[in-house]
């Protein structure tokens, strides 16, 4: 891997910023101040350090999964299966773990990583990565509850939501994106608008969708497009 992509990955800054702090000689590989952006780091070999304190060099994995209803987003749970059990073992030896949650009865892309600090960014919501969800519901949302989905709806609890998109597929689904990750969020703005979530699937996490993994329980990692498309 490049010197200046293993410091970019382990969130020493921007491209440019990283290649600031090499040209400042802050720099090294094996003990040796190195000033070259483009060097091969042997991640299983080489000792980087930046101002003295070593990187760790742990490969980074970034995977999407397509979660079936019926598994809570956990690493374990004495009570319920959790998507840990689905899979496959080769991702599973990554050490990767969920990147925030979908509810037990909710289907689709979840991604899972070794890479806190990419995870997070994605969660914390400071990034507003928009997320799609196709929501089937029973009762109608009236053109009131829609402008006030459009607007930022109040949940039953005094929650604020933030503006969201939707756009009805029928009169009993949508698509509904939103910001944030509020607990239950899809289905409580549903619920204060007037309908009932009968079935929720998230189709997609900024750029990020379900294709290749279509079929429900199927994994794979992502490119480095992908990944750095958040960044
Ligand atoms: N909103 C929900 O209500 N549930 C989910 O699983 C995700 C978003």
């Amino acid at each position: 891997m490049r010197l200046d992509k293993l410091l970019a990955n382990k969130a020493y800054g921007s491209r440019k910023e990283v290649h600031q702090i090499i040209k400042d000689r802050r720099v090294t590989i094996n003990g040796s101040i190195t000033t070259k952006k483009d060097t091969h780091i042997d991640i299983n070999v080489d000792i980087v350090a930046v101002d003295g304190k070593v990187v760790s060099t742990t490969q980074l994995y970034y995977v999407k999964f397509h979660k079936p209803k019926g598994y809570v987003t956990a690493v374990e749970d004495s009570n319920h299966p959790v998507v840990m059990d689905l899979l496959p073992p080769e991702f599973i030896k990554m050490g990767v773990v969920p990147v925030g949650r979908l509810d037990k009865d909710t289907e689709g892309l979840l991604l899972l990583t070794n890479d806190g600090v990419w995870g997070h960014s994605i969660i914390n919501g400071n990034k507003h990565v928009p997320k799609i969800y196709y929501v089937e519901f029973e009762g109608t949302l009236s053109d009131e509850g829609i402008q006030r989905i459009k607007k930022g709806i109040l949940l039953g609890d005094g929650t604020q939501c933030k503006p969201a998109e939707i756009e009805s597929v029928s009169l009993h689904s949508a698509h509904i994106t939103i910001e944030e990750g509020k607990y239950h969020q899809v289905k409580r703005m549903i619920g204060a608008a007037g309908g009932t979530v009968t079935y929720l699937k998230r189709l997609t996490i900024g750029h990020i969708d379900l294709s290749g993994i279509e079929e429900v329980g199927s994994a794979m990692e992502l490119t480095v497009e992908q990944i750095e498309g958040f960044k």
